[in-house]
């Protein structure tokens, strides 16, 4: 089983999308993504837009070779909409990919009105019915019954939770629980997962003192989880704010346990765009008519894109891999020969699943035109 995490918080996008590969399914869980509409105040900043796209791109080609596709709920950041704005995952994108998967969903029961209204949009748009998930097993997926979108009481906003299970390994993607619940909790535990991949507490919403209640149910709620599971990947509401990315690091070395962002877990540097949202537009400022701009197709993103990652390079706030003044990946990317996505995601990340990096700390043989992730490009040299 190779768990995937394309889309979280740590990595500069709203969502909770991740690919487990098994040895005969390739299975999809919340195809959807958001930017988080505004925050402080201001719109999602340009260098977020850019990351966002690439991001994007990465969840529209892992689909086209999904077998299976899960939603745990719809929410504009977990599922492909008929109506998105700029920054989200659009049905038109991703409608042939869906059309030859097996698409797992939430039913319509505990949900809003506007989360069944993208429901019955999807079905339409795919010409299929969803049937509900809740509670089926089949093969390697189990699906729980409706959970709450966060604590108990909020009924009427739910979510589905999902084990994955080959060769004695099990996975569970616990999409917006927040950890706010225990029985929910309880209902992780009983499945005996050894990774759990769930999202964290929303504490940028717990100002007031009369939210003292959630932070102690989610502080104690993490604990627990975290000493009965071999890997807790929490991200998503808690990484939000610059108090939530510090929960988590008080929390990994509280438990001493395996504690992760969707980052960490995939080997590289975080970039919690959203939680300094309102610093990139200090460090990179923005003229007032950008986003209509951007919206009418008058202005282009890539120069912040540059002047982005440079900044987040010059600050300190990623570290390089050692070998990027040296390797050919960036002498490609300099020459324009080869997608800016592939530092982006390895090289200045510092990438420790980049092949090139494996094979080099093993003093083993390549070529230089071998891709991060082991694809040989023929045409650079
Ligand atoms: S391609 Fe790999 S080895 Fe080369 S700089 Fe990037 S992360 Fe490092």
């Amino acid at each position: 089983m190779i768990v995937k995490i394309l889309g979280a918080e740590s990595l500069g996008v709203r969502g909770l999308s991740c690919l487990v590969t098994l040895k005969n399914r390739k299975i999809f869980i919340d195809p959807g993504i958001a930017l988080g509409w505004s925050r402080h105040g201001f719109l999602p900043h340009p260098f977020q837009i850019t990351v966002g796209k690439s991001v994007k791109t990465q969840i529209i080609e892992e689909l086209k070779n999904a077998s299976d596709v899960i939603i745990s709920h719809f929410d504009g950041d977990h599922c492909p909409l008929l109506h998105p704005n700029p920054y989200q995952l659009g049905i038109g994108e991703v409608k042939n990919s869906l059309s030859r998967c097996s698409i797992w969903s939430k039913g319509p029961d505990h949900c809003p009105p506007n989360q069944q209204r993208r429901r019955e949009e999807l079905a339409e748009n795919l010409d299929q019915d969803l049937p509900r998930a809740e509670g089926i097993k089949e093969g390697p997926l189990e699906f729980s019954f409706s959970v709450p979108h966060g604590q108990q009481g909020k009924e009427e906003n739910s979510v589905m939770m999902t084990r994955i299970e080959e060769d004695g390994k099990t996975f569970v993607h616990a999409s917006d629980i927040q950890l706010l619940d225990a029985k929910t909790i309880e209902s992780i535990l009983a499945w005996q997962p050894q990774i759990v991949f769930a999202s964290g507490p929303p504490l940028y919403h717990y100002s007031a003192s009369s939210f003292q209640i959630q932070r102690e149910n989610a502080w104690e709620n993490a604990i627990k989880l975290s000493q009965k599971v071999d890997m807790l990947i929490l991200d998503h509401h808690v990484l939000r704010s610059e108090e939530g990315i510090a929960w988590l690091e008080k929390l990994k070395h509280t438990t001493q346990n395996n504690v992760f962002c969707a980052a960490d877990f995939m080997g590289r540097t975080p970039v919690f765009l959203e939680a300094w949202r309102k610093d990139l537009y200090k460090w990179l400022p923005v003229p007032q008519s950008w986003h209509e701009d951007y919206q009418q197709g008058k202005v282009d993103e890539n120069d912040y894109r540059i002047r982005g990652w440079k900044f987040l390079m010059d600050s300190g706030k990623i570290k390089l891999c050692k070998w990027y003044d040296t390797c050919p990946m960036k002498e490609y990317t300099d020459k324009g020969i080869l997608e800016r996505c592939w530092i982006e995601n390895y090289c200045l990340v510092n990438n420790k699943n980049c092949i090139r990096y494996k094979m080099e700390e093993e003093n083993k043989y390549y070529p230089d035109n071998l891709l991060p992730n082991g694809e040989i490009r023929m045409n650079l040299r």
